[in-house]
Order: C-alpha cells, then structure tokens, then sequence
C-alpha cells in the first residue's frame, strides 16, 4: 500500500512498509530467513556496493523483514528512515556514533533508564565520548552544559523511573540554537502516544524490546531519522558532510539529501559494528506493532486507574504518574503526549525498604522482572535490585529511593490488578 497523509495511526500501524509478497502473493510480512542474496550479475554487484544502487547484499546490512519494520517504525514517528538493530543499547550506540569522536560528549538528562546511565557514565569513555548529566527541567542548565565539543542531546520523551514528561519543545528549541541535533528515545511513549518529531527531534531512539513488540518475546531497537537536520552548515558531523573514504570519498549529506543518517547508519555503522537485528525478531515486532494502538489505550486507561487507586491508599506515601492531577508534569500530557501519560510510574511504600520487599514477594498477578512495556503488570524494586550497589543518596537522585517500586502496567483486568496490590499491600504493611 502506499502511505499517505490521509491515512490514520491504527492503518499505517498494519499496513505502513508492507505489501503482499511479490515473489508467493503472501499476505503476512514472510521471515526472510537468509544471509545473502544473489546478485543479477556482476555490475548489480558492483552498484549495490559503491552504493549507486539501492538493494539487498548481506543481512548483516540489509535484510527484506527488517525493512518492512524499518519502513513501519519510521512511518509511524513520521520520519524520513529508519534503522534497526539488535537492542535498544546498540540503537543509543548508532545513534551517537556519527556524531561523537574522540573528546565530543553529549548532554543528557539525568532522568533515563537505568542501563542508559550505566552506558553513558561509564562505558562510552571507551571511545573517548563523555556524557554531561543535568536536569532538564532546569534550561538554563542544559544552555550552560552544552560547550563546543557537544555533539548531541539526549533525553526520554516520558522518562525513567517515574513516568516524568520531558517539555521536548524547550529542549529542541535550545539545541536548535546550538545547532545541535536532538536525539529523543521514545521508548516509553511509543509513537501512538508521542511523536517527538513533531517537538523538534532531529533522531528518535527505540527499545522495540519492549511497547513495540509488547509482549516480551525479542530484544531489538530502531533509529529513526527527521531528515530535517542540516549536517552540513559546520564542521561538527564529518562523518555526514566530509569524503567517506571507504566509499570512494562519498559525502552522505551532500549524496542522499535527507536519507544521510539513515544510509550512513546502514553503510557504516550496521556494516561495521555489527549490531544487526535478526528477520526472527522483526517478526515478531511486526506482530506486536499491528497491535500498537489498543495495546496503548488499555494500558493508560489502566495506569491512570491504578494510580488514582494507589494514590488515595493510605498505605502510600505518594505515586509519580504525570496523569494525575497531582503531578508537577500534568500541565505537559495535552501537549506533549496528549493520548495518554503512559503506563510506567513510580509509588512510595509507607513502611520504606522492607515494606517493599514484602510488596514484591506478595504478589501474584505482577512479576518482579527488570523489564516493562510487557502486555503483564511488572514490578521492581530498584533499590534491591538494579540500583543496590549504589548509595541511599544515589538511588534517591535517581528516583530509586529505597521506598520506592517501579511499575509498569500491563493490559490485564484493571480490578483484578487493584486486588492484587490490595492484598500485597495488606502483607507488606501489617
Ligand atoms: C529498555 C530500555 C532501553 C534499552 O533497551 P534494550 O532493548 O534493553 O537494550 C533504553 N531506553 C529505555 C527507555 C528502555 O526502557
């Protein structure tokens, strides 16, 4: 099908990148389980690898299930391209890796996912990149952070742990001004209840890992490319601007217009890091996404609930979710995720550390797993778990204080999963 303006989410969210196989008539997306695909002839070869022509070489680059995902994900965020990868830590990884080098950092929020922090903080001083963590709600702040070996900003569009709403028109406005691109991981969100593209982002980053394929069966991630961002007016993205030289000299910006990022992440960064994702996961990602739409619904409709619920128990201290009235971040659901806050947040237990455990080993219905964005409740308690290594102070600035669990909600019976918190709350506070 071709995808037009006319179109609304819940058909693209089906249709968008797949057409009935040419070669059976099949109308499911096939797994194209294969590594290679054999050229028509030499100079076929030849083109596909100088890159004159567009086609399918190896999977490590390319592969036909992927690019039906790749077409659907980039279609929903209303992007030019994008590209898929084995998890949402290497999509973070392709995503910087045009733009950062030796000495450059990024600006990042302080509130993220866990295992982005980790990533950030630690290991990508391998490279020589660094990260400077400030508080995006403070503008001034990010303004200040940012210096001239800056080469991106990177925050949640509804963050880790707490469910907290970034004002994504603020921050891309500043890096605007900084001539900067804006990169937005959209994990928790998903493209049905934000579109960060529409604030300002220049690159959108996914755990399809978790809402997309929604059920928690594959690790994958996806980039996914504006095309707005004009690599070329400075000096700051040679690998997008400058001669390629394994490509002859090839400049990406200047060659493929808007596709620059989306190519370049193809010819470079899947073919040499090698962080490819595989037809099988596609798949069922593929699946999971035809679903999108209502899987959302039911799970803001329960959060909203279930939060409403728990904030009114007196057995709670307080509950971080921006869809209650209550939230410092509910002035920012209608214009920044306006069908819904999401279905992750954060609830402080009266009774501290120990009431937590108790709450965790008490119930049924939800799992204590370090995952969300599962159609299955989830819970975790990050100060035992996660983030046990570090100190109260340090947990506490990372919204892990020891009284606290995350929760994502999941799409089951929304009473049954207020009598289960019930009845776990009574053990864990008696
Ligand atoms: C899970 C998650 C990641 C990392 O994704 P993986 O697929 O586990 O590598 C990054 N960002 C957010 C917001 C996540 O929830």
């Amino acid at each position: 099908m071709s995808e037009g303006p006319t179109y609304g989410f819940d058909t693209l969210q089906i249709h968008a990148g797949a057409r009935p196989d040419p070669a059976t008539g099949a109308r499911q997306t096939p797994i194209y389980q294969t590594t290679g695909y054999v050229f028509r002839d030499a100079d076929h070869a030849a083109a596909l690898f100088n890159l004159q022509e567009v086609g399918y070489i190896y999977s490590r680059l390319t592969n036909p299930t992927i690019a039906v995902l790749q077409e659907r994900i980039a279609t929903l965020e209303g992007g030019v391209g994008a590209v898929c990868c084995s998890s949402g830590h290497a999509a973070q990884i392709m995503a910087l890796f045009p733009l950062m080098g030796p000495g450059k950092n990024v600006v990042a929020s302080t509130r993220l996912y866990g295992g982005t922090v980790t990533q950030f903080s630690q290991t990508i001083k391998r490279f020589g990149w660094s990260a400077k963590f400030v508080d995006f709600d403070d503008l001034d702040a990010v303004k200040e952070a940012i210096d001239d070996d800056t080469r991106a900003v990177f925050c949640e569009a509804i963050a880790n742990p707490g469910g907290y709403i970034t004002d994504l028109d603020a921050i891309s406005a500043i890096s605007d001004d900084a001539g900067l691109p804006l990169i937005v991981d959209n994990t928790s969100a998903t493209p049905y209840l934000c579109r960060p593209i529409e604030h300002g982002a220049t690159l959108v980053v996914h755990s399809t890992t978790k809402y997309l394929t929604g059920n928690g069966t594959v690790t994958g991630g996806a980039i996914v490319d504006s095309g707005r961002f004009d690599w070329s007016a400075s000096d700051k993205f040679p690998s997008l601007s400058a001669p390629e030289p394994a490509y002859h000299g090839l400049k990406f910006h200047e060659t493929f217009g808007p596709l620059a990022f989306t190519f370049h992440g193809i010819a470079i960064g899947l073919r040499d890091l090698g962080m490819t994702m595989n037809p099988q996961a596609a798949h069922y990602t593929l699946m999971g996404i035809e679903t999108l739409s209502l899987r959302m619904q039911r799970h803001v409709e329960n959060a909203e609930k279930i939060a409403k619920w728990l904030e009114g128990d007196e057995r709670v201290d307080y509950v971080t979710y921006a869809g209650l009235e209550s939230s410092p971040y509910h002035d920012r659901v209608a214009r920044i995720c306006p069908k819904g806050a999401g279905g992750l947040f954060t609830v402080a237990i009266k009774g501290g550390y120990d009431a937590c455990v108790k709450l965790v080993n008490s119930l049924e219905i939800f799992s204590h797993v370090a995952n969300l964005g599962d159609t299955r409740s989830l819970i975790i308690h990050s100060a035992s778990t996660t983030h046990r290594q570090l100190s109260e102070d340090q947990q506490r600035a990372a919204g892990a204080a020891p009284e606290v669990v995350r929760i994502s909600i999941g799409i089951e019976d929304a009473d049954d999963l207020i009598a289960d918190l019930d009845q776990a709350l009574t053990k864990a506070t008696a």
